[in-house]
């Protein structure tokens, strides 16, 4: 990186703040995708750490003046590369920005600094017992910014949604240095185009978030998980649309493949407490009376047994449903070194019996399995492809579009949560047209006409 471009920076947010030696920047070039399918990380880079929305202006002045990329990063967590910078990049970590800016209960909204990870918000939550916030992907270093930018979803949608349905304001510092307050603590509001709804899901190319209000959500106090275990896929899907017609709508509805859940048990050292079956349905329902709580778990169990369910279980203390979260959220985790890919497609829900029969043809047609977890009632599937003898398969692009094109085949997507980023960019004409992909580019250019923000993600 130019002596002139890190002395700029320097002069911004002082010596401490600019990371220029390699060894020190490793764990700010790559993100949590694939090992074997993620970018190689550009190291010729200078990490820069602001601590205020006026820092992150200015540092997007500079690169603009020396039309250097930005790349924004916030946890590290993602899954698709979009952290990743492949050109030589200032890397801007909204690490600290990390305060809590308010806490506002008349209007169920908490302001915070895009830096603050999915951890501190919950912390921070605990001193508030009657709201909550929940948006829950499975790595809780996430930050909210981060959260933002990939628009993330997790296993808490069923009953509240994705991030898109809780943001009601954001301070983004623009490619070209404006800082600017979009949206704000309103329910309602139809002035304009929406910038704000840009913004989410846009995996830092339009915008660098420095500032988030979040919608929060009244507590129910009853909390139960509960695992319900099937012979067969067909079966625990089949059952997922009768529940919610019911009138029952958990908080989560996870489906997993029990060697999946075996495999994350192992990992953790934690013990998997069903044995008979071989997938899982696994519910987690916040009630607002321990009676609604006992009578629409056991409705769900009704619903399951008559649709060939073999065995259920109930986790009712903290410890035993805080153990089985722990073993969905890390399945990723325990088979990332073995890991090809892991796919996130969706379709509309009612399609995901068809698809997973789909999903398990392709497999059988490339002599594999591609195990699958995923929010079922989403939509939203994760079918792991797994590498051979500790390479990528030669049948990785083949069975990876067949997949897809079973996605859209029922109105579905490539990526319903993990993001376009740089590992999915190349399949953005299989679901989009030439007309669409052109509209993308001139939004692009409107916001960022020098092209430094985030380059080689989702659009060039
Ligand atoms: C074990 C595991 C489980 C996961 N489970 C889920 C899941 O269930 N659901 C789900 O949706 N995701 C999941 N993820 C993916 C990941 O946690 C989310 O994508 C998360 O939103 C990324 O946040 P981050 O702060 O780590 O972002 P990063 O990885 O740092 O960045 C992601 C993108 O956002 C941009 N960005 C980051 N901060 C800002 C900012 N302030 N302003 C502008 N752009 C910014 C970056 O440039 C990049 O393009 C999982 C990841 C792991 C490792």
């Amino acid at each position: 990186m130019k002596k002139e471009i890190v002395s700029e920076l320097v002069g911004i947010v002082g010596e401490d703040w600019v990371v220029t030696d390699l060894s020190q920047m490793q764990s700010y070039l790559y993100d949590e995708t694939e090992l074997k399918i993620r970018p190689r990380a550009c190291e010729d880079c200078v990490v820069v750490k602001p601590a205020t929305a006026e820092e992150v202006s200015s540092i997007a002045k500079t690169a603009n003046r020396h039309l250097v990329p930005i790349v924004p990063r916030g946890g590290g967590t993602g899954l698709c590369g979009a952290a990743i910078p492949t050109v030589p990049s200032i890397v801007l970590s909204l690490e600290r920005l990390n305060r809590i800016v308010e806490f506002d209960s008349k209007n169920l909204m908490i302001t915070v600094e895009a830096g603050v990870t999915l951890e501190g918000l919950l912390e921070e939550m605990k001193k508030h017992d009657k709201l909550f916030f929940p948006v829950h992907p499975g790595d809780e270093g996430a930050q909210i910014g981060g959260m933002v930018a990939e628009n993330a979803g997790g296993v808490r949608a069923v009953k509240h949604g994705i991030m898109r349905n809780h943001v009601r304001g954001l301070k983004v510092v623009f490619p070209t240095g404006e800082l600017v307050n979009l949206g704000g603590k309103m329910i309602k509001n139809n002035m304009g185009y929406d910038l704000l709804h840009m913004m989410i899901g846009s995996e830092g190319t339009l915008g660098i978030i420095t500032e988030v209000t979040l919608k929060l959500y009244a507590k129910n106090p009853y909390v139960g998980t509960l695992l319900v275990c099937f012979d067969t896929t067909q079966e625990a899907a089949d059952v997922v649309a009768e529940i919610l017609q019911a009138g029952i709508t958990p908080l989560a509805i996870e489906y997993m493949d029990r060697e999946m859940a075996l495999v994350s048990a192992e990992h953790m050292g934690l013990t998997y407490p069903a044995t008979q079956g071989s997938v899982d349905l696994m519910f987690i329902l916040d009630e607002a009376s321990l009676d609604d709580l006992y009578a629409k778990c056991e409705r769900i169990v009704e619903m399951c047994e008559a649709n060939g369910a073999v065995d259920s279980l109930i986790a009712e203390t903290t410890q035993d449903q805080r153990t089985l979260l722990e073993i969905r959220s890390n399945v990723y985790t325990a088979y990332k070194e073995n890991l090809a890919d892991s796919l996130d497609i969706a379709v509309p829900p009612a399609s995901v019996p068809a698809l997973l029969n789909d999903l398990k043809a392709i497999a059988k047609k490339y002599n594999t399995t591609a195990p699958a977890i995923g929010h079922i009632a989403d939509g939203n599937m994760h079918n792991y492809i797994m590498l051979e003898n500790g390479k990528l398969p030669d049948y990785l692009d083949d069975i990876r579009n067949d997949m897809y094109m079973a996605a859209l085949k029922y109105g579905g997507t490539i990526t319903a949560e993990h993001g376009t980023g740089k590992t999915r960019k190349k399949h953005m004409d299989q679901q989009f047209t030439d007309r669409e992909i052109e509209i993308m580019r001139g939004i692009k250019k409107a916001f960022d006409p020098n092209h430094i923000l985030n380059p080689g993600t989702i659009i060039d």
